[in-house]
């Protein structure tokens, strides 16, 4: 599927399919499943970057997850079990979960 409609410049490689529709209120994450995070997620982490940032945009997922800085824009690459460990919340997410 290919979108013909006109692209917008891509910060940071965002998806360009991805809804624009706005993320309303908080969201809330049950603490006991498994972490859900998607490319072009925003999240924080319990411990900053050297940087002092704490807030890091997902961009691959997987065992390894690589997240960019949003404050400095290194881009570092995390083994899941220590993102999970590290992660404090999900800032920002294009995608709405669907209950299964
Ligand atoms: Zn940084």
């Amino acid at each position: 599927m290919k979108s013909t409609s006109v692209r917008k410049r891509a910060l940071g490689g965002k998806d360009a399919h991805a809804p624009k529709s706005r993320v309303t209120g908080v969201l809330v994450l049950a603490m006991k499943k498994p972490l859900k995070l998607y490319l072009g997620d925003w999240i924080e982490m319990k411990k900053p970057h050297p940087c002092g940032g704490k807030e890091w945009e997902i961009m691959r997922v997987g065992m390894d997850f690589r997240l960019k800085c949003l404050t400095c824009g290194r881009i570092i690459l995390i083994p899941r079990t220590k993102l999970e460990k590290g992660f404090k919340k999900l800032i920002k997410s294009d995608f709405t979960e669907a209950p299964e």
